[in-house]
C-alpha cells in the first residue's frame, strides 16, 4: 500500500468486511462526508461536546449551566424543521440532566476528554482513535469511557473487542504509558454504564490482533472485493459501489 492513511477501528473493520469498501471510504474518501450532515450525527456530536465541557468544569450542582453549554455546543445540521430540532434538543437536555443528577463516571483525576489520539506506525499508516473520557476512578485504577447517545443498549460486540479495543489500548498506552483497567460504555439515554475489564490476556490478544491488521493492510495492493459482482444489500455503501451486481 502506498497511500497515506489515517487508520481508525472503523477502517480496520471495513477492511475486514470488504477491501473495496475500505478503499472507497478510507483511501479515496468517496461520499464519506454525506454521513456528517444528518441529525443523528449532529445530536451525537452536540452531546459529546457539551459533556466534554461539562466534565472539565465538573459542577454537578449548577443545573442551569447544562442548558447554557448545550446551546453553546449545539449543531443544527440535518434537521428537517425547527420543530424537529427543538424536539431533539429537549431530548438532549433531559439526557444531560439525567447524567448530572446521578453521574456514573466520577473521577479523582481526568486525563483526557473528547480527544483524538494518533500514532504513526510507518511512512504511510497513522493509527487514530477518539476517546470520550480517560480518567482515574480510584488510586491507580483507570477507566476509559465511551458515551453512547443512541436508543439501544447492546452487549459489547465482537466489533469492539476485535477492532475498537486493540487500537484504543495501543494509542492510550502510547500517549499515557498506561493501560486502562476498564473500558465502559455509558448509555446516556438510560444512565446505565456497562464495563469490560481489561485483563493482561485482553492486552496480549489486542496487541497481536492490531499487529496482524496493520501488516495485512500494509501488504494489500489491489483492494478488490472477493465477491465481484457483489449483491450485498446490507452494505451501507451499496448504492455508490461500482462492484455491485446490477
Ligand atoms: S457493495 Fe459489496 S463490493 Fe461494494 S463496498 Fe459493499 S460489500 Fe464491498
Amino acid at each position: 500500500m502506498q497511500n497515506y492513511l489515517n487508520l481508525s477501528h472503523k477502517g480496520i473493520k471495513d477492511f475486514n468486511s470488504c477491501k473495496a469498501l475500505f478503499k472507497n471510504l478510507h483511501i479515496d474518501k468517496i461520499h464519506v462526508n454525506k454521513s456528517k450532515n444528518n441529525k443523528f450525527f449532529s445530536f451525537d456530536r452536540s452531546i459529546h461536546s457539551a459533556l466534554a465541557e461539562f466534565n472539565y468544569k465538573a459542577d454537578y450542582t449548577n443545573k442551569s449551566y447544562i442548558m447554557y453549554i448545550l446551546d453553546k455546543n449545539w449543531i443544527s445540521l440535518g434537521y428537517s424543521s425547527i420543530y424537529e430540532e427543538l424536539a431533539f434538543k429537549n431530548k438532549a437536555y433531559r439526557l444531560l440532566l439525567n447524567y448530572i443528577n446521578t453521574p456514573l463516571d466520577m473521577s479523582i483525576e481526568i486525563l483526557s476528554i473528547d480527544s483524538y489520539l494518533k500514532r504513526k506506525v510507518n511512512k504511510y499508516i497513522t493509527l487514530t482513535c477518539k476517546i470520550d473520557k480517560l480518567h482515574e476512578i480510584s488510586s491507580n485504577v483507570y477507566e476509559v469511557v465511551d458515551y453512547k447517545t443512541g436508543k439501544h443498549i447492546s452487549p459489547i460486540s465482537k466489533n469492539h473487542t476485535s477492532f475498537h479495543i486493540p487500537i484504543l489500548l495501543d494509542l492510550i498506552y502510547d500517549k499515557f504509558s498506561l493501560y486502562p483497567n476498564y473500558i465502559s460504555y455509558y448509555y446516556l439515554q438510560f444512565n446505565k454504564k456497562i464495563s469490560y475489564e481489561i485483563t493482561s490476556e485482553v492486552i496480549k490478544k489486542s496487541k497481536k490482533l492490531l499487529k496482524s491488521y496493520v501488516n495485512e493492510i500494509k501488504k494489500e495492493e489491489l483492494f478488490i472485493c472477493d465477491k465481484y459482482p457483489c449483491n450485498n444489500l446490507d452494505c451501507n455503501y451499496f448504492k455508490y459501489c461500482k462492484n455491485k451486481k446490477l
